[in-house]
């Protein structure tokens, strides 16, 4: 820990050929290295892969493309009770693939230039730590005065026959009968795109609810969304794959896909960090403060390889503050709380703050509004669908402290209501709040 102040003094140091060192060009990596570059620095950067990271290339964003597509199935579902007779409609896994490429290709380019336009070296190949000041990377040594590790993590495998999301952005076509792995946010997500596009899912879950450590009610919420939408949500903790069998307790099916979603490890191994000096916990994530600095004072990590928070807008929030931090003058610590979260499901779920039993945890005398409707989008098509609502609020304060909604709109939702709960808002404030009407947000001012 810094015992006076930001760790700034050791930017700017001249006999170092860079001020800055990147390895990794994802969400993290990207943005410190750009802003560091904007505020003067002599940045370089090196990517393995492709520029843009997980996010851009294999995450959030061909995710979110793939999500738009498979929702048009609802869409032509709700589409009869609006008087609309739509027949015949296909859909074409290989168009839509390579039409996702396309703008993956054109993000990541991008990316790229955006650092280059700031001023940043981008180098691109597998960068290692050869000592404490040191980077190597295709045969090339540098030297950098401070180092920010942003290399993000990697799908765990749960053994041979399996892919992972990574494979699943590539499939050359869209098997027929697809079991999926897990309970967290890739493997509901992918559910409802497999579904949605037209296989038959299977997802295996080791828990009855999906979603741990969500509130109960959007957990809840969830899981019956998979089912209505014709998932098989099985309840199981003992499987085996063989060939296209999967075993799943004394029950067989057999499957054209499996795919395994069940966390993601830090890419820490193979850096040279340990030997430099950099300290990596149990689940071998680096260890930092809330600068970002490792146990070596010059070397900083961000993003999914310091198991903190793994989503990209914590990534590109921990990048911007070393960079403010060491070069911008504005020493920026990082502080986990209050970070809005999605997961695209079909129909959607957002969260922010506490859970209803982690507030109770937390000894919160905590009071909880909820709404359950149907939204008016479906009044017309007749889809048995509702929306879920709840807001937890400190009793004593006023001050809401956590909201969590399941339904089509619930990340737009949640993001624009992050701002107020964020700034302190309270119940009062939520009630003194004029309606848009109609709409499903309205419900949030609504509450009672
Ligand atoms: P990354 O983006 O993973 O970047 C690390 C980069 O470092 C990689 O490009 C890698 O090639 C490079 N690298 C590694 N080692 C080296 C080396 N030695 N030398 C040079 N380069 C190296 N988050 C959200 O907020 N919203 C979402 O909707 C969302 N959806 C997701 C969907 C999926 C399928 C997945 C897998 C993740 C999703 N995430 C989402 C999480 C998000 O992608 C990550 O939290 C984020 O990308 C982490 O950023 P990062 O900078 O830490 O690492
Ligand atoms: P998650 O941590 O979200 O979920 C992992 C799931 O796998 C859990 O249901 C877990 O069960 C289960 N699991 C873990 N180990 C095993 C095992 N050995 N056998 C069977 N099941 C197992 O990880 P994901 O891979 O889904 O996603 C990785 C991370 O990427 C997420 O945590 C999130 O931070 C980020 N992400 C964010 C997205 C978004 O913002 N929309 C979308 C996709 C990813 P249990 O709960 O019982 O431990």
């Amino acid at each position: 820990m810094p015992v006076c102040g930001s760790p700034r003094m050791l930017a700017f140091m001249t006999r170092f050929d860079v001020d800055l060192f990147v390895i990794g060009g994802g969400s993290g990596g990207v943005r410190a290295g750009r802003v560091a570059a904007e505020h003067g620095a002599k940045v370089a950067i090196a990517e393995a892969d492709r520029w843009g990271g997980t996010c851009v290339i294999r995450g959030c964003v061909p995710k979110k493309l793939l999500v738009y597509a498979s929702e048009v199935r609802r869409t032509l579902e709700d589409a009869r009770g609006n008087g609309w007779t739509i027949e015949g409609a296909t859909h074409d896994w290989p168009t839509l693939i390579a039409a996702k490429d396309r703008e993956i290709t054109r993000l990541s380019s991008a990316y790229a230039e955006r650092l280059r336009k700031a001023g940043a070296e981008v180098i691109e190949g597998h960068a290692v730590l050869v000592d404490p000041h040191t980077i190597e990377v295709g045969g090339r040594r540098i030297t950098a005065a401070n180092i920010l590790v942003a290399t993000g993590g990697r799908a765990r495998r749960p053994g041979s026959g399996w892919i992972t999301s990574d494979e699943a952005f590539h499939l050359p076509a869209l098997p027929r009968r697809i079991a999926l792995l897990g309970g967290g946010y890739i493997a509901v997500e992918f559910a409802h795109i497999f579904q949605g596009l037209g296989a038959q899912v299977t997802l295996v879950h080791r828990d009855k609810l999906v979603l741990r450590g969500f509130d109960p009610d959007l957990r809840e919420a969830v899981t019956h969304g998979l089912s209505a939408s014709g998932i098989e949500v099985v309840y199981c903790d003992k499987l085996a794959l063989a060939g296209s069998t999967l075993t799943l307790g004394d029950r067989s099916i057999e499957v054209d896909l499996a795919m395994a979603a069940i966390g993601r490890d830090p890419t820490s191994a193979g850096l040279g960090l340990v030997e430099a000096g950099v300290t990596l916990d149990a689940r071998q994530a680096i260890t930092v403060d809330e600068w970002s600095r490792t146990s070596v004072p010059h070397i900083y990590a961000v993003g999914d390889v310091t198991g903190r928070v793994a989503l990209t807008p914590v990534a590109i929030r921990e990048g911007h503050a070393v960079a403010d931090t060491l070069f911008g003058n504005r020493p920026t610590p990082i502080h986990h709380h209050l970070i809005p979260t999605a997961v695209f499901s079909q129909p959607a779920a957002a969260s922010i703050g506490l859970t209803e039993p982690a507030a109770k945890a937390a000894g919160h005398d905590a009071v909880v509004y909820r709404a359950k409707f149907r939204p008016m989008r479906y009044a017309l098509s007749g889809r048995d669908e509702q929306v879920i609502m709840k807001l937890v609020v400190d009793r004593p304060t006023d001050k809401v402290l956590g909201l969590h909604i399941v339904g089509t709109d619930a990340p737009e939702i949640v993001q624009a209501a992050a701002i107020a709960i964020t700034m302190g808002a309270t119940k009062a404030d939520l009630d003194r709040t004029f309606a848009l009407h109609p709409t499903t947000a309205e419900e949030l001012v609504l509450l009672r």
